[in-house]
């Protein structure tokens, strides 16, 4: 499933790509890509809107339209957004945005839970608390963690908020950090050697300042290495990217740590697989105690 980098690395790619094309025309090949609204409705809000920017907010990509409104993409498991890319499985097109000038983006879903709305582009500003859920793709996005405003305070101040929540599941949560999924998670405790069960009241604050630093290393390393590609992913331009070479955990249950030589383990926390180092990372006592019984 696309994470930030992964995002991140697609709209990077898009800006350079569809910046100041003109849409001629809008095709869903898949009744749910525009729910609710209907896709002749959803076409006639696009057509004649050229492409003003592209961006990602949390796991979304977000192409800003001149009038003031913006195309969201919610690409979910395995959606793609495809410019000329060669040999295209025409059974997994679910919808194609067409350009005045002949080109195309199209967007390839072969489980079909990704999604497509138009909305206010000043909607997406904000922090959660700002606007309500007027659009379903993006209600309450939290921080940006590569924003200069996620600063160590910020995240020591979200650790406090929710000091009960295990800390693997809160930096999942996108209302309150926005982008991180299951990966960049797993990679960012095992730098800061937390154990993803830890509750989030429990950090100290050398611990934060290593988590803080943790995060934003496993995504910029993310993003230049072009995203995580293990099943799925792949870039607007139909290419692989190159960060699950680069592991340091993730699903290498076995594998010795890179840190410490001692074998990884896998585990599930909030229904997610999960990996980590029960040497660099120690397990919180009541955690251990429990398990020792
Ligand atoms: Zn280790």
């Amino acid at each position: 499933m696309p994470e930030l980098p992964e995002v991140e690395t697609i709209a990077r790619q898009l800006r350079d790509l569809v910046v100041d094309r003109t849409i001629s025309g809008f095709e869903s090949r898949w009744v749910r890509l525009t729910e609710p609204e209907p896709a002749d409705v959803f076409a006639a809000r696009l057509r004649g809107r050229r492409i003003t920017g592209v961006r990602r907010r949390g796991k979304f990509v977000v192409f800003d339209l001149d009038g003031g409104e913006a195309l969201v993409v919610s690409l979910r498991m395995t959606g793609k957004l495809l410019f000329a890319v060669e040999g295209v499985d025409e059974r997994y097109v679910r919808g194609e945005i067409r350009f005045t000038d002949g080109t195309a983006l199209r967007f390839s879903d072969t489980r079909k839970f990704g999604r497509m709305a138009v909305v206010d582009a000043a909607a997406l500003e904000g922090n959660g608390q700002s606007h309500r859920a007027r659009a379903p793709l993006h209600s309450s996005l939290g921080q940006e963690p590569l924003a200069r405003a996620f600063t160590v305070a910020w995240l020591r101040s979200l650790l406090r908020k929710r000091p009960r929540a295990a800390i693997k599941p809160l930096l999942l949560d996108q209302r309150a950090i926005a982008g991180i999924g299951n990966i960049y998670a797993i990679e960012a405790l095992w730098r800061a050697k937390i154990h993803p069960l830890r509750k989030a009241g429990s950090l100290r604050p050398a611990d934060t300042l290593r988590l803080h630093e943790a995060i934003r290393w496993a995504l910029r390393k993310g993003i230049r290495l072009g995203g995580a590609s293990r099943r799925d992913y792949v870039d607007a331009r139909g290419q692989r990217g190159r960060m699950q070479r680069e592991f340091q955990v993730y699903g290498r249950a076995g594998e010795p740590c890179p840190r410490c030589g001692r074998p990884v383990v896998r585990t599930v926390v909030g229904g997610r697989g999960t990996f980590h180092c029960p040497h660099c990372q120690r397990a919180p006592a009541t955690h251990r105690a429990r398990r020792v019984r």
